[in-house]
């Protein structure tokens, strides 16, 4: 794709778009919700569906014209099913956050209760945090991670719920290097005859691919954002059994949003059926290895991880005991100067601030996208480890910045050689 007619339009913007894809050729995405997706789903991004007025569902439309826009709905649904197994799937939310409260919509009432974990502890602002509308309209209780071995407080949680007797539960999360043991948080749940919410924004191709246990089927409502793991159209996801398909459909619409972004949904589909292909499977495994790779090496630099390793994408790295002095944040900035994109996150625990965090956060999705594997993974944990331990020391960074461009030359962007997933 071109910006031609941008620059012809808009030199400004056309200038700001060519400087991200170069930004993004360039430089490494260790963000961990983020991802490289195909040009197939950037093409659909951008259709003319952007036009398009579809308010309602597929068949049940305010407006005429929808039979495309009916289509690609359908597509995006069905495939959707086949991925995760749900009864009943709404691919209309505009983020993963709006998903939570078209959920949130469909079955509480403003001052109910939500039982959730806790931010800095790997929570989501949509799970109840006061500056988010989650934590204004409803009364809510936070759970934690133990602070011994990092993993979710379960029983903490099943206490909780018994004192504070939630309306819903929330598991998934977006910081937490560990499988969820969705049984168990269903199990608390139940007791109290709350409902519990499973948001899998972060490991939506995780569970896609059967890397991780599904909560599909055990939590009553499933949500996701679809441009993280799973790699689709930018956007948000609801999944539920056939009981709840009404309500959650009319929370969404007419409930909390206008007509969808059907550009979008024409992302959604086009990246679900690129998931749904076999080399998917091996992409989210790869996600997995190269995280554990990266964590290790860390660790052999004397970096401690919370909970002490991962299961999924992600590590998370507290930097308290190893570089007392170095707050996340000057290590974001440091590693950012060298072309690695990663950010500053709160531990378990935290001792600064939201603000002034102590840890650093590191996914593997879109190093993975480009053709990243174990080995490769462990050469970016040896550039972070020489950056973080001489922030300041300009000629180390030099030699960072080249190895990173290295590294960017072998695994190019949009250039499948080497590539896991072939996206031509
Ligand atoms: C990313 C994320 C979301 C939603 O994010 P959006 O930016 O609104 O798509 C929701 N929950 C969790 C746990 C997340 O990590």
């Amino acid at each position: 794709m071109s910006y031609d007619r941008v620059r012809e339009a808009d030199p400004a913007v056309a200038d700001a778009l060519e400087g991200e894809r170069e930004r993004q050729e360039n430089t490494l995405a260790m963000i961990a919700s983020e991802n490289h997706v195909s040009e197939a789903v950037l093409e659909a991004q951008s259709s003319e569906l952007t036009n398009k007025y579809a308010e309602g569902y597929p068949g049940e439309r305010y407006y005429a014209g929808c039979e495309n826009a009916d289509t690609v709905e359908e597509l995006a649904i069905e495939r959707a099913k086949e991925l995760w197994g749900a009864e009943h799937v709404n691919v209309q939310p505009h983020s993963g956050t709006q998903a939570n409260m078209g959920v949130y919509l469909a079955v509480l009432e403003p001052g109910d209760r939500i039982l959730s974990l806790d931010l800095t502890h790997g929570g989501h602002l949509s799970h109840g945090h006061p500056a988010n509308f989650a934590g204004q309209i409803y009364d809510v209780e936070q759970y934690e991670v133990d602070p011994d071995t990092g993993y979710v407080d379960y029983e903490g949680l099943r206490e909780m719920a018994e004192a504070f007797d939630p309306d819903i539960v929330v598991s998934g999360y977006s910081a937490y290097p560990r499988e969820v043991d969705f049984e168990r948080v269903q199990a608390a749940a139940e007791a109290v005859d709350a409902y519990h919410l499973a948001d899998i924004a972060h490991i939506t191709g995780l569970v896609a691919a059967g890397v991780h246990e599904s909560p599909v089927g055990v939590a009553d409502f499933v949500t996701g954002s679809t441009h993280k793991t799973i790699r689709a159209g930018r956007g948000g996801i609801i999944m539920c059994d056939a009981e709840y398909a009404d309500d959650v459909d009319s929370a969404v619409f007419p409930g909390s949003q206008g007509g969808p972004l059907m550009h979008n949904v024409a992302g959604k589909a086009v990246g679900f059926e690129e998931a749904l292909q076999p080399e998917f499977d091996r992409y989210a495994q790869q996600v997995v290895d190269n995280a554990r790779a990266l964590g290790e090496r860390l660790q052999e630099h004397g970096f401690a991880l919370v909970s002490g390793g991962t299961d999924t994408h992600l590590v998370l790295v507290d930097l308290r005991d190893s570089h007392p002095d170095t707050p996340g944040g000057v290590a974001e900035e440091a590693l950012e100067a060298v072309g690695i994109v990663l950010n500053k996150n709160t531990v378990p625990g935290e001792t600064r601030s939201a603000f002034n965090p102590s840890g650093i956060r590191a996914g593997t999705p879109a190093l993975t996208t480009r053709g990243f594997d174990e080995d490769a993974c462990r050469r970016v944990a040896d550039v972070i480890a020489r950056v973080v331990d001489s922030p300041d020391d300009e000629s180390v960074k030099a030699e960072a910045a080249a190895e990173v461009e290295e590294l960017c030359s072998e695994f190019p962007l949009y250039d499948r050689e080497g590539a896991i997933t072939d996206f031509e």
